[in-house]
């Protein structure tokens, strides 16, 4: 079996987990709310500190449903050049018909700064800016985590220009985590926030959606029409209650073992690792190693990583990877590194 590091979404529900979802009370959520979903969609809507939340079965439609929600057809979104939303969902974004407008990080992530740099002067030929889009932590620049401060900064941002924010909070379970300040914090700083329950706590699948009681009726239509309505979603949201109750509080485990993983894999073969804030770890390669290259001949010694760019490769730790796992997963990308 191989040591499977391309990314957190590759967890199988645990033997327990297994057993939530087999002991779900559940009824037709569409027609009248199932009982589970709506108890995760409280928790949920709790834990981030907004009126109500709504279950989605992904991240990618939470986000796309949000955009939806928020902006009119014929405007423009702020989101930076790296999103997820913007490199990870096929052509997601147009289908909200809206174009969206690129920051450029001078960071690891966008700053206040940036976002203000961005902006237009006002202008009759400029389209009209509807939204302004985050993600933290950011996956594209691994793992990293805007602090509350700056989160703060750019929200007043977004204030000036009397547009709403969104938070891609996905991974925003590992923000609370590294930082130890509560998600309702850097959820206070978006009129909305998705969270994501299939990449750290290890559910088979799943998202939600957080916002005002207003808000999340126009999210209920958005996924309406993208497909997400569901039914016996409870079986769903039962895996993901059970992650919330018994995985949250051990990710800080995978962030040891991707500083771990880093601190050994650093400068092997002149490979350059950036220092992770979370659970990813992007290992910049020496131009004579294609990253393709590397991912093939790690895969052949038994570790799957991603090849997230040319030179690029990503390793992400999780629930079913073990210290052992990745102290082993380094030791052979060290090995394969080190011959070139
Ligand atoms: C995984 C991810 C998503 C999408 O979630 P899915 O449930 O896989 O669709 C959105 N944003 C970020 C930052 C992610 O990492």
């Amino acid at each position: 079996m191989s040591i499977d590091l391309r990314s957190d979404t590759v967890t199988r529900p645990t033997a327990a987990m297994r057993q939530a979802i087999a002991a779900a009370d559940v009824g037709d959520d569409h027609l009248d709310g199932d009982p589970t979903t709506r108890r995760l969609e409280a928790r949920v809507a709790t834990l981030l500190g907004k009126e109500a939340a709504l279950f989605f079965p992904s991240g990618t439609m939470a986000n796309l449903a949000a955009i939806m929600t928020h902006a009119t057809p014929g405007t423009e979104i702020l989101v930076d050049a790296d999103a997820h939303v913007v490199n990870l969902t096929g052509a997601g974004i147009p289908l909200a018909s809206v174009q969206p407008r690129f920051v450029a990080p001078t960071g690891r992530t966008i700053s206040a700064g940036d976002v203000r740099r961005a902006l237009r002067p006002p202008s009759r030929y400029s389209p009209r800016l509807s939204l302004l889009s985050v993600e933290n932590t950011h996956n594209g620049a691994g793992g990293a985590v805007t602090s509350l401060a700056e989160l703060r900064d750019i929200a007043n941002v977004a204030a000036e220009m009397s547009v709403p924010m969104h938070l891609d909070g996905a991974r925003l379970w590992n923000v609370e985590a590294a930082t130890g300040i509560a998600m309702s914090e850097y959820a206070a700083c978006a009129g909305t926030v998705m969270v994501s329950f299939s990449k750290g706590l290890g559910a088979p699948v799943g998202a939600a959606l957080a916002g005002t009681m207003e808000l999340m009726e126009s999210a209920w239509h958005a996924r309406k029409r993208l497909g997400g309505g569901l039914r016996q979603s409870g079986v769903l949201a039962a895996a993901a209650l059970f992650g919330i109750d018994n995985h949250r509080d051990r990710l800080s485990v995978d962030h040891a073992n991707a500083a771990r993983f880093a601190k050994a894999v650093d400068g092997a073969g002149g490979a350059r690792v950036v220092p992770p804030d979370t659970n990813i770890v992007m290992i910049d390669l020496p131009a004579s190693m294609p990253a393709d290259g590397i991912a093939r001949r790690a895969a052949r010694q038994g570790l799957l990583v991603s090849v997230w760019t040319a030179s690029r490769i990503r390793v992400v730790t999780h629930l079913d990877a073990s210290t052992e796992d990745v102290d082993e997963a380094a030791r052979i990308l060290r090995e394969v590194v080190e011959r070139g």
